[in-house]
C-alpha cells in the first residue's frame, strides 16, 4: 500500500488527508469524524482544558520505548531518553518506570530527572559544563559524563578529586560524517562545535588515563537529529570501531559504546528508517564488539505521541494571501519558524468539509516568521479546532513567553483517561519573578 497522506495542488498548496495521516499514527484516530487521542475526544479535551493544549499519549510513548528495547534485546543495552525533546515530569516518570535512563544536557535537566528517579542511568552530554554543573552531577552519582573537550577532562578530574569521588567518563567523538539533515540540527561534522575530533581522540583518552579520579568507561557520538536514513549512523559506528581498536592497541579498554540519538520521524510523508531496520544494520558489528550499547533517542520516542490543539480565532483573507490566525504561535511551537519545519495541521472535526481555501496558519506574535504552516488547503471557520501532529518533541520544551503569552497546558491521555501534567500558566506567572 502506498502511503499518500499529502499532495500538492497545482498552486503548490499542501493538502493533507487527515484520515490517512492518522491511520499511520498509533492511538490517533477519527471516531464519528472527531479526532480522538487514545480514546479521548479532542472536543472533550478542548472543553476541559482550553487551547492551546499539548496532548501526549502515554501508551504511544511506552510503545516507542519498547520498540527500541525489543530491537536491541539480543545485546546488553540501555536506552537513555534525551530529555530535551520533552522534559515533562510525567513523560520522564513513565519512561523511568519502564526502565529508561536519561541523556541530559544541563544541570536543570538532571534536577528534573531527580524529581522522578535517581541518577544511576544518566549520561551527561553538553559542550560547556561548568565546575558547578560537574559538582552537581558527581554528587548525584550519574552514570557517566559524555566529555566534549579535552579541557573538560581536567575540570572533571579536579572536581572529582575535591569531592573524593571517581567520575566515569566517555569521550564524545565528532566522527565527521554527513547526517544529511537540516544544518541547524546536524552535529557530527568537523565544523560543528560538538565533540572531540577523531584525530585528537586517542591523545585525549591517553590524557584522561593520566588524570586522577577519572574512570574511562565508554565512547560516544551524536551526529544530528531527524536523520531519515541510517547510513550516517552506520558510518559513525565504523569510525568509532576504528578508534576502539586504536585505543585497545594503546592499552585502553572500554565498557560501553553510545551511538547517541537522532533517528527521524514521519511528520507528514517522510520515510524514516524504522528502529528495527536501524538495529538490523548495526547489530552484527555491535555483537562483534561485545560492548554494552547506549542509545540516546529523543524525538523518535516522543514526537508522534503528541499533538498541539489550537483554535482558529480570526480568518483574514487578503488580496494576496489568506491568513488563519490561531491561538498558537512561535511562542508555543517554534519548529516551523526556527527550522522551517513542515508539520501537519489537520482538522479535529472532519464533518465540516467543503469550501476549501489555501491558508497560511499563523500566530499573533509580532514577527513575520511567526507561522505554524504555510499554504495549507483547509476548510476553516472561526472557532474550529486544529491539531498540529508530531508536536510531542521539541514543542513545549522550546516554548517561551515571547509577547507575554502564558505557556500552554499539557495533558497526558491513557486508554480513555486524561489528566493535566502541567497547568496552563496564568497571567501573574508571567511577571512572578520580576521587580518593578
Ligand atoms: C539532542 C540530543 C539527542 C537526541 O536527539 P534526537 O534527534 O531528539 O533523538 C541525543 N544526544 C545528544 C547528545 C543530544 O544533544
Amino acid at each position: 500500500m502506498t502511503f499518500l497522506p499529502a499532495s500538492r495542488t497545482i498552486d503548490g498548496a499542501l493538502s493533507i488527508d487527515a484520515s490517512v495521516l492518522t491511520d499511520a499514527l498509533p492511538y490517533f484516530s477519527y471516531v464519528d469524524n472527531i479526532l480522538h487521542i487514545d480514546g479521548v475526544s479532542s472536543q472533550t479535551l478542548k472543553s476541559h482544558y482550553g487551547t492551546p493544549l499539548y496532548v501526549y499519549s502515554r501508551r504511544a510513548l511506552l510503545d516507542n520505548y519498547h520498540a527500541y528495547t525489543q530491537a536491541f534485546d539480543e545485546i546488553e543495552h540501555q536506552i537513555c531518553y534525551a530529555i530535551k525533546a520533552n522534559s515533562n515530569l510525567a513523560v520522564l516518570k513513565t519512561l523511568a518506570d519502564a526502565g529508561a535512563g536519561f541523556d541530559i544536557v544541563s544541570k536543570g535537566e538532571l534536577a528534573r530527572v531527580l524529581q522522578v528517579t535517581d541518577a544511576k542511568k544518566v549520561v551527561y552530554s553538553g559542550v560547556g559544563k561548568t565546575h558547578d554543573d560537574i559538582e552537581y552531577a558527581l554528587s548525584a552519582d550519574i552514570h557517566c559524563f559524555n566529555v566534549e573537550a579535552v579541557s573538560e577532562l581536567d575540570s572533571i578530574s579536579r572536581v572529582a578529586v575535591k569531592l573524593g569521588k571517581t567520575a566515569r567518563i566517555s569521550l564524545r567523538i565528532n566522527p565527521d560524517v554527513d547526517a544529511k539533515t537540516h544544518p541547524y540540527i546536524s552535529t557530527g561534522m568537523k565544523d560543528n562545535k560538538f565533540g572531540i575530533s577523531h584525530e585528537q581522540a586517542v591523545a585525549a583518552y591517553l590524557h584522561a588515563n593520566s588524570l586522577p579520579n577519572l574512570q574511562i568507561t565508554g565512547i560516544d557520538c551524536h551526529i544530528g537529529s531527524q536523520l531519515l536514513d541510517a547510513q550516517g549512523f552506520s558510518d559513525a559506528l565504523d569510525k568509532l570501531i576504528e578508534l576502539i581498536d586504536e585505543l585497545s592497541a594503546n592499552g585502553i579498554t572500554l565498557n560501553h559504546i553510545d551511538l547517541g540519538g537522532g533517528l527521524g520521524v514521519r511528520y507528514i510523508d517522510e520515510n524514516p528508517v524504522s528502529v528495527d531496520d536501524y538495529a538490523k544494520l548495526l547489530l552484527p558489528r555491535l555483537k562483534a564488539l561485545g560492548l554494552k550499547l547506549y542509545l540516546e533517542p529523543g524525538r523518535s520516542l516522543v514526537a508522534n505521541t503528541g499533538v498541539l490543539l489550537t483554535s482558529v480565532d480570526v480568518l483574514k483573507p487578503t488580496e494576496f494571501k489568506n491568513f488563519a490566525i490561531v491561538d498558537s504561535s512561535m511562542s508555543e511551537l517554534i519548529r516551523p519558524a526556527l527550522y522551517e519545519s513542515v508539520m501537519a495541521i489537520i482538522p479535529t472535526d472532519l464533518s465540516k468539509s467543503g469550501d476549501e481555501k489555501v491558508w497560511d496558519v499563523v500566530g499573533t506574535v509580532c514577527e513575520s516568521s511567526d507561522f505554524i504552516g504555510k499554504d495549507r488547503l483547509l476548510s476553516l471557520s472561526v472557532g474550529d479546532t486544529l491539531a498540529v501532529t508530531g508536536a510531542g518533541a521539541y514543542g513545549f520544551t522550546m516554548a517561551s513567553n515571547y509577547n507575554t503569552r502564558p505557556r500552554p497546558c499539557e495533558v497526558m491521555v491513557n486508554d480513555g483517561a486524561h489528566r493535566v501534567v502541567r497547568k496552563r500558566e496564568v497571567l501573574s506567572d508571567l511577571w512572578r519573578d520580576e521587580i518593578a
